[in-house]
C-alpha cells in the first residue's frame, strides 16, 4: 500500500484478505486465543514469538485498523486505544515518569490540558506551556535537563492555531527529545506530521476518523525515526532491560521502528488496559474508508461558513486557518495546503450571553460536546470543555468567554449558512 495515494490507503490500507477470506475486516470478538502447548504460550509472554493471547494486550481487529492508520501517517508501528485521552497519556507516560518534564504548546484540547496540568502533575510530571507563536528565546527557556518530549496539536482544538511542526521538531531534536503531535483535527488526509519532522503522532479517532459520532477511540503512531539509543540516560525505559517484562530491552529486541509501540503495549496497556473494543475498531474502519472523501467536504463547508461569518458585522472575529485574514494562514499554507478542518471558531458581539442566545436559535447545528461529526454541531467552550479554567487560563489557550466552536458537518453549506443567519437575526 505504501506507494499508493492517501485515498487508496483510506479504503484498502491495513488489510489484504487471502483467497476466500472476508472482504470486510473480521470482528474478532474474543477475549482470548487458544494454544496447543504451554511452551507456545510462554514464548508469547516472553515476546519471543508474536501472536495473540489476551485482547487487553492485542486483538487482531484492532491491529488491522491500527495498521491502516500507521500507513496513512507513514509510520513504523501503531496501536489503538480506548480514547484520545488514553492516547495522549500513554504517548507521554511511555517515555516520562515522576521527576520528568515536558514542553507543551499552550493551545491544546481542554481535556489534554487538564490531563497534563492537573493529573499528570500529580504523578510528578511537570509541564511547561508555551504559546505556539512564542519567540525562539521563550521556547529555548522552556527546556530543562529533565525534559523528555515536546507536545502540540497540528490544528488546536478549539483555538484553531496551526502548530509550526518543523520549528518545534527542530527545537525538540536539538535537546535530544521527540516531538509528539496530536493530529486529530487535520487527519493524515490533510497533514502528515512525520513529513515535517514529528516523531510520534496521536489521534482521538472519535473525531474525523470515525466521523459519525459512533465510537470513542484513540491511536498512537510511531515514525520509528527517533533514535532513543543516542540518549540512553534520558530514555532508560526503552534502552535498558525491563524487569517487569523478562529483562527485555525494547530498542535491542524491536529496533527503532518497534520499540516505542511495543513498550506502550507490553507495559502500559498491560497495566492500564485502556483498550479499544474490536466492535469500535470495526466502526472506526468504516469511517476511515471514507475519510478522504469526507474531509474534503468538511473543509469546503468550513471555509464557506468562515467566509460568511467574516462578512457579518454581528461577528467580532472569525478564526479559521483557511481564511486569508487568519493569523495562521501562512502556516496553514505550508502544513495544510489541501484544507484544514471543518471546525470554525468565532467570537460574537455581546459576550457570553449573546453566544448562548445565538446557539439556542440554531436549528441544524446541535449543541454538543463533540466536533468532527457528519452532523454539524456547536459548543460554547467556556461553559463546557474549558469550564475548569479561570479567565486568565482561558485567554492563554485562546478560548474567550464569547467564543463559539462550530463544527461543520457534511450537510449542504447553503443550509448551514441559512441556519446561522436566521439564528443571528433572531437573537
Ligand atoms: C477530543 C480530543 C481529544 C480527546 O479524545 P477523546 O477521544 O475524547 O478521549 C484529544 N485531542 C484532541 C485534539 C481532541 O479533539
Amino acid at each position: 500500500m505504501s506507494k499508493h495515494h492517501i485515498g487508496t490507503k483510506c479504503v484498502q490500507g491495513g488489510y489484504t484478505p487471502g483467497n476466500g477470506e472476508p472482504r470486510q475486516i473480521p470482528i474478532v470478538q474474543s477475549t482470548t486465543f487458544k494454544y496447543a502447548t504451554s511452551e507456545d504460550m510462554g514464548k508469547l509472554f516472553d515476546l519471543e514469538a508474536s501472536g495473540y493471547f489476551y485482547s487487553r494486550l492485542q486483538n487482531p481487529t484492532c491491529d488491522t485498523v491500527a495498521a491502516k492508520i500507521c500507513e496513512l501517517e507513514g509510520g513504523s508501528a501503531a496501536m489503538l486505544l480506548g480514547s484520545g485521552q488514553a492516547a495522549s497519556f500513554y504517548s507521554i507516560f511511555n517515555i516520562a515518569s515522576c521527576g520528568d518534564h515536558i514542553v507543551s504548546s499552550s493551545t491544546i484540547y481542554g481535556g489534554t490540558y487538564n490531563l497534563f496540568a492537573v493529573t499528570m502533575k500529580r504523578m510528578g510530571i511537570e509541564f511547561t506551556f508555551v504559546a505556539p507563536n512564542c519567540t525562539d528565546e521563550e521556547l529555548e527557556a522552556a527546556f530543562r535537563p529533565n525534559t523528555k518530549a515536546v507536545f502540540g496539536e497540528t490544528i488546536a482544538n478549539p483555538a484553531l492555531t496551526v502548530f509550526d511542526i518543523e520549528r518545534f521538531a527542530n527545537a525538540a531534536h536539538a535537546h535530544g527529545v521527540p516531538l509528539i503531535v496530536d493530529n486529530t483535527f487535520a487527519t493524515p488526509v490533510n497533514c502528515r506530521p512525520f513529513e515535517f519532522g514529528a516523531d510520534i503522532v496521536t489521534h482521538s479517532t472519535t473525531k474525523y476518523m470515525d466521523g459519525h459520532g459512533a465510537a470513542v477511540g484513540g491511536c498512537i503512531v510511531d515514525s520509528g525515526k527517533f533514535d532513543w539509543t543516542k540518549y540512553p540516560e534520558k530514555f532508560p525505559g526503552l534502552c535498558t532491560p525491563d524487569d517487569s517484562y523478562h529483562g527485555v530491552t525494547y530498542t535491542e529486541r524491536f529496533g527503532l521502528g518497534g520499540a516505542y509501540i511495543t513498550k506502550a503495549t507490553a507495559q502500559l496497556m498491560r497495566d492500564f488496559g485502556s483498550v479499544q473494543s474490536p466492535q469500535s475498531a470495526f466502526i472506526l474502519n468504516l469511517g476511515l474508508e471514507s475519510l478522504h472523501v469526507r474531509m474534503k467536504r468538511h473543509c469546503e463547508n468550513g471555509l464557506a461558513v468562515a467566509k460568511f461569518l467574516e462578512g457579518d458585522d454581528r461577528i467580532l472575529h472569525v478564526t479559521y486557518p483557511g481564511l486569508e485574514s487568519d493569523a495562521c494562514y501562512p502556516l496553514a499554507q505550508k502544513y495544510l495546503p489541501n484544507g484544514s478542518c471543518g471546525v470554525v471558531s468565532f467570537r460574537i458581539k455581546g459576550g457570553r450571553a449573546a453566544a448562548e442566545a445565538f446557539m439556542k436559535g440554531l436549528k441544524i447545528a446541535a449543541i454538543e460536546t463533540h466536533v468532527a461529526d457528519a452532523r454539524s454541531c456547536c459548543l460554547h467552550p467556556a461553559s463546557a470543555t474549558h469550564r475548569q479554567m479561570n479567565d486568565q487560563e482561558l485567554m492563554d489557550c485562546g478560548v474567550y468567554p464569547d467564543l463559539i466552536r462550530f463544527s461543520c458537518g457534511l450537510e449542504d453549506a447553503e443550509d448551514l449558512i441559512a441556519d446561522i443567519k436566521q439564528a443571528l437575526d433572531n437573537m
